[in-house]
């Protein structure tokens, strides 16, 4: 007898008919004593089984509750339910796990509609329901198609220290890792903490970005990539920011900025194609939800295409490429600016674009999504290449229709003594990132690279409104459950 799992047999469909099989998951609903709708987590659709309830002693019968773990061995037959071309018709019934109904019926198991947040109350069971399922099942084809992408296109795959010993990155708020007794730290005479004392020998934090170390490792291996974990203890309660999510670096010796941008647009939508690809039983059920849930909005906020639209609008068109010079000009004369609906109105060159600004572009201007560079030396890092205009680098955002910012990346400045320029000006420790210039010494040469936080692309893909129901077990401000 085959132990299948249910996804596997129903897409075996007819062609699994009277085999004697064993099937085990959780049970979704079990109706009039006699049909189980049983859900293994393997997809979105439930497999029902049939149950002749006088073969069956009545202690068992019991405890085949919504929830509960079991394990069916039966015979594949024809359905005459709708909606589905087999069944299962038991012979013998295993309970694993018996879930009490009265316990059930306080938790998000209960078979019912549940908001959002009550999920997110319940994280550790939200990967029992469809619409959480859904989403994590879409979270692996994207990873999945990160490594494969990167992998067919001759990308070494490398990890990055998590603990940092650089505080230079200028990434985002960092948070500190020690191991110094809180309640009695070591200080100097002017009452500032000994870090000399602490683990290292010196201050560290969690990364905020592999870059740096990334660019290390792209000049020798040529093109990398990281795809690890990263902090930022921004305190912003935004849909959009986690305090600890997961990024994706390419790094790559020898591109230029428009090489880079060729490399993220393409990078973007080999990944969207292979969950369009893979994940089609899981968008169609997400793609309902998104249009349930668009039919509640008021209309300003409706968006004009459903899910599958939007994925295959990304697909089909080439994303805009337009300065951020030029982008300034068009957002000056924009409606709302001109109206004052901006909350941070544009009045000049040089001011950082918020996201209703960039939202205005991409969702409003263009309808498309828009790759933003050559932004004023200003408001970016002190790595990125300066222009020969003197006050704009070689960075690039990419933005998407719903999310924004969903890629922030640049040609990296390679040039020593301008980098220490730079690093001065900006009061960063030239002896702390001793190791980052030596990569400007040795043989040093044009490079560039990106970051893509993978949640966002996850909510791009699933239509997910909230990052923090796109991750496991979130973590932001105020919020470390589980
Ligand atoms: P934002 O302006 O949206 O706060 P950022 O400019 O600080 O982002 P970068 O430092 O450019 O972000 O990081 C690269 C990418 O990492 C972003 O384009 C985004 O996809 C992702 N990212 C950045 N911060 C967060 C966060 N707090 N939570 C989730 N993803 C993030
Ligand atoms: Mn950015």
């Amino acid at each position: 007898m085959k132990v299948y799992r249910i996804k596997e047999l129903l897409s075996k469909g007819r062609e699994a008919l009277h085999e004697e099989v064993i099937v085990k998951g959780w049970v979704r609903s079990f109706r009039s004593n006699q049909f189980i709708s049983l859900n293994d987590g393997s997809g979105q659709n439930n497999l029902q089984i049939v149950i002749d309830y006088n073969n069956f002693d009545n202690e068992t019968l019991k405890q085949i509750t919504t929830a509960s773990a079991i394990r069916i061995d039966g015979i594949v037959s024809e359905s005459k339910g709708a909606g589905q071309e087999i069944e299962v018709i038991a012979a013998k019934i295993k309970i694993y796990g018996y879930a009490n109904p009265d316990d059930v019926q306080e938790t998000i198991l209960q078979p019912k509609r549940h908001s959002l947040e009550k999920l997110r109350e319940q994280a550790h069971l939200r990967f029992r329901t469809n619409t959480f399922a859904a989403v994590m099942r879409v979270r692996n084809a994207l990873s999945f198609a990160v490594h494969q992408y990167f992998n067919k296109n001759g990308f070494f795959y490398i990890n990055t220290p998590i603990i940092t010993g650089s505080d230079a990155e200028g990434a985002g708020e960092m948070f500190t890792v020690t191991n110094l007794d809180l309640n009695d730290l070591p200080r100097d005479n002017d009452g500032i903490v000994d870090f000399s004392q602490d683990f290292f020998g010196k201050k560290t934090n969690l990364t905020v970005s592999g870059q740096l170390e990334a660019e290390a490792a792209a000049m020798g291996l040529g093109k990398v990539y990281t795809f690890g974990p990263t902090f930022r203890a921004e305190n912003s309660n935004t849909t959009r920011h986690l305090a600890e999510f997961w990024m994706i670096e390419p790094e790559v010796a020898f591109y230029d900025l428009e090489k880079d941008i060729d490399l993220a647009e393409d990078f973007l939508k080999y990944c969207i194609q292979y969950a369009v690809d893979n994940c089609k039983e899981d968008l169609d059920f997400l793609n309902k939800r998104f249009e349930e849930e668009q039919k509640q909005k008021p209309k300003e906020e409706k968006s004009e295409h459903n899910l599958h639209e939007k994925l295959e609008f990304v697909l089909k068109n080439k994303f805009i490429r337009l300065s951020y010079t030029e982008a300034i000009d068009i957002l000056k004369n924009s409606k709302p600016n001109q109206k004052g609906k901006f909350k941070y109105p544009i009045e000049e060159w040089g001011a950082d674009l918020q996201s209703e600004h960039e939202r205005y572009l991409v969702e409003k201007h263009f309808k498309t999504p828009v790759v933003l560079f050559d932004y004023p030396a200003k408001i970016k890092a002190f790595y990125m290449r300066l222009n020969d205009d003197g006050k704009t680098v070689r960075a690039m955002d990419v933005l998407f229709p719903g999310i924004g910012e969903i890629i922030g990346g640049s040609q990296r400045e390679e040039r020593p003594e301008i980098l220490k320029q730079k690093m001065r000006e900006l009061n960063i420790n030239e002896e702390e990132l001793w190791w980052y210039l030596d990569t400007r010494k040795f043989g040093t040469v044009p490079h560039a690279g990106f970051g893509l936080g993978l949640e966002r692309l996850v909510q791009f893909v699933t239509g997910m409104g909230n990052i923090r129901d796109v991750i496991p077990f979130p973590r932001t401000p105020n919020n470390a459950e589980f």
